[in-house]
């Protein structure tokens, strides 16, 4: 199996995304992707969507989400690739995580209230297709829509990141727990994104050992949210915990991401790619 063009991050309408499961298929079949995942935050309601639409796109697939953790007071997402879609104990902790979502944007909504934007809740509960999934990007594409901000990306820096008016923190599922509802579902953590998150170089390396410990076997890589710079640091991490690599566009939306499915650099020749653990879990 040599397998190139492996896209294993994006969303679809069953979350944060603005497509659905059908067009992101298609999309990614149209830009050469062989191998592909719809990694929905906290949620793998559109699993069957994707794996039948890849199917018909003829594309080979295989299950995915992206788990939101907390680790070190940060939120860090864990994603899960080949599992049992089926399993219990997956299907219970993603119910769980989702559980927050809905006090946590209402007190979203009152905290903007109070700098004058008014309605937001209802305001960004129109944004999201699965309303147990209502998220700040419904509420980034609310505030772009009445003018607030030009784009999504700001409404981010002004008022939906740490220390801004609509921010509340939130305690999501332990690193341990998401990693081990995906490895006992028989499919593979990885980290998502490493370049995103603030850690000092202590809390990294607590992190990635932590990780391992509790049988994570992947990184991120090559993603839409890394730089090359970030790219190449993040493989000599890999080989130093011993990780496979993983590689994705995080694709939300033709409007606002920057990187479209499919569209990024091959990951290095030198990585093991997490799709080799992963033989016998494609479908
Ligand atoms: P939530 O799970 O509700 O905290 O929302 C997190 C989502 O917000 C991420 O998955 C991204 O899709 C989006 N997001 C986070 N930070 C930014 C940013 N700076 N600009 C645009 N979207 C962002
Ligand atoms: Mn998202
Ligand atoms: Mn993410
Ligand atoms: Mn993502």
């Amino acid at each position: 199996m040599s397998i190139l063009n492996a896209d294993l991050h994006c969303h679809s309408v069953v979350s944060d995304g603005t497509l659905t499961p059908e067009e992101l298929a298609a999309r990614a079949a149209a830009n050469g992707v062989e191998l592909w995942a719809l990694t929905d935050h906290d949620e793998i309601g559109g699993q069957q969507r994707a794996a039948a639409a890849a199917r018909s796109q003829g594309l080979k697939y295989l299950t995915g989400t992206e788990i939101s953790v907390t680790f070190a007071g940060e939120t860090v997402h864990i994603v899960g690739l080949g599992f049992d879609p089926q399993d219990p104990a997956m299907l219970q902790g993603l119910t769980d995580n989702r559980g927050g979502r809905g006090a946590r944007a209402r007190d979203m909504a009152a905290q903007l209230a109070k700098v004058g934007i008014q309605d937001a809740y209802e305001g960004a509960l129109k944004f999201a297709g699965n309303p147990e999934l209502i998220s700040r990007t419904h509420f980034a594409r609310f505030l772009v829509e009445t003018g607030v901000c030009s784009e999504t990306n700001e409404v981010f820096r002004k008022y939906l990141t740490e220390g801004k008016p609509g921010y509340v923190e939130h305690r999501w599922a332990s690193l341990k727990d998401a990693v081990q509802w995906i490895t006992r579902a028989g499919g593979a953590a990885v980290i998502a994104h490493p370049a995103r998150y603030k850690f000092t170089a202590n809390e990294e390396f607590a992190l990635f050992t932590e990780f391992k410990a509790h049988g994570g076997q992947a990184v991120e890589v090559v993603t839409g949210s890394h730089t090359t710079a970030e790219s190449v640091r993040y493989a000599a991490t890999a080989r130093e915990y011993g990780l496979a690599a993983s590689r994705g566009s995080d694709f939300h939306s033709p409007d606002e991401s920057r990187i479209d499915l499919g569209q990024l650099p091959y990951l290095s020749g030198e990585l093991t790619p997490v799709w080799e653990l992963l033989a016998d879990r494609i479908q």
